[in-house]
């Protein structure tokens, strides 16, 4: 179970209370507001507050007094215009702050996305969890012979469970030894903020993440992109969901302008002029 009892009625008592507001609501993320979303074997991603909506977005770039009477249809175009030209900040009037809980290796990574709000447990002040990602079999893959950076086949046989067994024995004999150091029965106790560097990368650790709109959908290009690494696609397929839920227009507008869309190079656009000129397409650069 990922949350802890605390944690389940903390969210328990947020989604018995509702409030009336002047504020902007988004139905698509206010109904996904706390509810916290299993990722990989321990984490999760859960919507702690949100701001703005795609009204939000259209407004700023008006620099109205409101949604006007305007037709959706106009303030799609409108959105889709501003991320067709990468006219950026009225993406950046929606806010929304995650909790997330992930392993050590995977927050390593998605720390270095640095325009965003962080605030990470304390492992100085508090005591870890027993808590270590051990991937499924399907993902406990060999270093792919290709790629440097990537992952081939799923190990098989004697060597998958050697490799599980040898994942989960070593975070647990780690784990008794940083209980056993922090102990405070019958000797002084190591400090915690020493005792957690004897903890593995795949300890799990958590983060109130707050991040623009803007930010986020950079983050998300990155991270759901098939170079990134397995775990932290798993997270950002989740926020993903969320996002198109959140803003739909505008993240129909992120899919068809960034995440789907390709760049070409200059040698690239010339090629692809000859072939098109060779097939008899009419070409920009006329003869
Ligand atoms: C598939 C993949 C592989 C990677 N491999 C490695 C690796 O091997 N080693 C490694 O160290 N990192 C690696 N990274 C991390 C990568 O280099 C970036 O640090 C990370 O993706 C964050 O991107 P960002 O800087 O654009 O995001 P953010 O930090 O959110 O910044 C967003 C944008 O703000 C601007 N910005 C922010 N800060 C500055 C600044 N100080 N100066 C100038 N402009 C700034 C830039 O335009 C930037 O694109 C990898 C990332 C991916 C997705």
């Amino acid at each position: 179970m990922p949350l802890t009892p605390e944690q389940q009625a903390e969210i328990a008592a947020l989604r018995a209370e509702t409030r009336p507001t002047f504020r902007p609501v988004a139905p698509g993320i206010e109904r996904r507001l706390h509810e916290a979303v299993p990722v990989l074997d321990h984490g999760f991603v859960r919507v702690v507050d949100y701001m703005g909506d795609d009204a939000a977005i259209v407004q700023a770039a008006r620099v109205s007094y409101g949604r006007g009477t305007r037709a959706v249809s106009s303030d799609e175009a409108l959105i889709r215009y501003l991320m067709r030209h990468a006219h950026t900040t009225p993406f950046e009037m929606c806010e929304v702050k995650f909790h997330v809980k992930l392993p050590v290796f995977v927050a390593r990574q998605w720390i270095r996305h640095r325009t965003a709000s962080v605030n990470e447990y304390s492992a100085r002040y508090s005591v870890l969890d027993r808590e270590f990602y051990i991937p499924a079999p399907e993902h406990l893959a060999a270093q792919s012979t290709t790629n440097n950076q990537g992952r081939g086949a799923a190990l098989t046989g004697e060597e998958a469970e050697r490799v599980l067994r040898w994942l989960r024995e070593d975070a647990m004999r780690a784990y008794d030894h940083y209980e056993a150091m922090i102990a405070t029965d019958g000797q002084q106790g190591l400090a915690r903020e020493l005792a957690r560097m004897n903890l593995p990368a795949n300890v799990y650790t958590q983060w109130y993440w707050k991040v623009n709109l803007h930010n986020l959908l950079h983050f998300l290009r990155l991270r759901i992109d098939p170079h990134a690494q397995w775990e932290i696609r798993a997270y950002a397929g989740v926020i993903a969901s969320i996002v198109r839920d959140w803003v739909p227009i505008a993240w129909r507008a992120f899919e068809d302008y960034r995440l789907n869309a390709v760049t070409l190079s200059a040698q690239a656009v010339e090629v692809l002029r000859r072939r098109l000129r060779g097939n008899g397409w009419p070409s920009r650069t006329a003869e």
